[in-house]
């Protein structure tokens, strides 16, 4: 869907003059600024690779030696490769470059880091939706 007119009010562009298009050049072109609502019954990993694995919330050191552990979305507790706590996905420390969750806002064709939500729109969500929002960065796979 397109980005609606309060967009550049509810993200802040980084930098002086950010340079957006809102609309494709042609009928190929998905370098563009829209909007996707992801939805998915079991919660799903998403990154890209720029990601990093997310801490140990007692530890603090990468809680799984690689991402397959928390690809399996059977499995809700993970045992740190480090200190051996357990934790659910959703209390590691995840970084700004991944997620997981059943429900993703994803913004198109914006560079990590060059933008972010304000909080009003954080908030509002979490009113909206009964639970904690986050946002990360994933880097574009292209071909
Ligand atoms: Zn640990």
């Amino acid at each position: 869907m397109p980005a609606g007119k309060r967009f550049l009010q509810l993200i802040t562009f980084m930098g002086c003059s950010p340079h957006i298009r809102f609309e494709p050049r042609d009928a190929d072109d998905d370098d563009y600024c829209f909007i996707r609502i992801l939805e998915y019954e079991h919660p799903r990993l998403l990154r890209s690779q720029n990601s990093r694995t997310p801490g140990c919330p007692h530890c603090r050191k990468p809680a799984v030696a690689d991402w397959s552990l928390l690809e399996n979305p059977q499995k809700t507790t993970l045992s740190c490769q480090h200190c051996g706590a357990l934790s659910r996905p959703e209390e590691l420390r995840w970084n700004n470059d991944a997620g997981m969750a059943r429900l993703f806002i994803e913004i198109n064709s914006i560079f990590p880091g060059e933008a972010q939500p304000v909080e009003s729109l954080m908030q509002h969500l979490q009113k909206e939706t009964g639970c904690e929002w986050r946002y990360f960065y994933l880097l574009q796979e292209k071909g």
